[in-house]
Formats: C-alpha cells, structure tokens, sequence
C-alpha cells in the first residue's frame, strides 16, 4: 500500500512496513540538527517486526554508542535513527511515500531547540510555482516517486 512505503531521494533505498504508524514526534536535539542537516528530526516509529528494506541498504553511522542513524549512500537523505534493543525503528518522516500519513503528537530536546522555530507560522509563504516558476520542470525529474516501483535506475 502507498502510504506504507518510503525511500530516499534517489530510489536507492526503498522500505515498506505493515501495520499502522505509531507515535511521531519532532526531536530538536542538536544530534537530530546535524544528522538532518535541519532544524531537527521529523520521526515515526514503526515496530522493527513489521518493517522490511525492499531496495537496497542504507548506510549506517552510529551518532552514539547506543544509536544507529541510516541515511542513502547516494544521495544522503536521512531515512531513520534507532536506538540498541529498541523494538521500533523511528523513521524520518519526510522519507515516507506519504508524511501527511503522520499525526505529531509532541516535541523532544527542546532545549536545543532553534530560536526561529516557533516563528515558522508567520513566514510569508509562497507555492514553488510563485517563487521560481522553472522549478516544475528543472527539479522534479530526478527524484523517486512517491509509490514503490519495479525497477528505477
Ligand atoms: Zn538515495
Ligand atoms: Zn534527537
């Protein structure tokens, strides 16, 4: 099903998982700043029973002794951080064929949290079409689909 797959950027890296998402959390811990190269981490777990890496492999770095954060190879796209012996896996939500799927439930590591974090709200906001009209077809052609596919190069 659609909304229970993800991926990279590239289509290198390719999950699927059964079952229903569970909690999902926004982490703003410095580790999670780095590691998404971001204001933080957009992470929901899934049980580690249900999930399954269909394409390919991530990399791995270990942030921690006790923590590993996967990430594309080829195109560096953060895709998940667990923690040794934890029956979930917590994968970044943006990775996921549908992030709206998700439902944010709280914040962590908020003392680390970005000043202009909560001032995200009040941004002048524009389609990408009004800010740079070229983007449609410059963009979009490199990236993965949002649905899993037979074969991508
Ligand atoms: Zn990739
Ligand atoms: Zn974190």
């Amino acid at each position: 099903m659609n909304g229970n797959s993800g991926g990279c950027q590239c289509g290198a890296v390719r999950y699927h998982f059964e079952g229903p998402l569970g909690r999902a959390s926004i982490c703003h811990c410095r580790m999670c700043q780095k590691a998404f190269g971001s204001f933080g981490a957009p992470l929901v777990s899934v049980p580690v029973a249900n999930f399954t890496w269909t394409r390919g492999h991530p990399g791995i770095f270990r942030s921690s002794a006790p923590v590993a954060r996967g990430f594309c190879r080829d195109c560096g796209t953060p895709l998940f951080m667990q923690d040794d012996g934890d029956p979930n896996i917590e994968l970044a939500i943006g990775s996921l064929d549908d992030p709206n799927a998700v439902k944010l439930e709280s914040q962590v590591g908020v003392e680390s949290k970005v000043a202009w974090f909560d001032s995200m709200p009040g941004l002048s906001a524009e389609t990408t079409d009004q800010n740079n009209p070229a983007a449609r077809d410059l963009y979009h052609t490199r990236q993965h689909p949002d649905h899993d596919t037979e074969h991508w190069p």
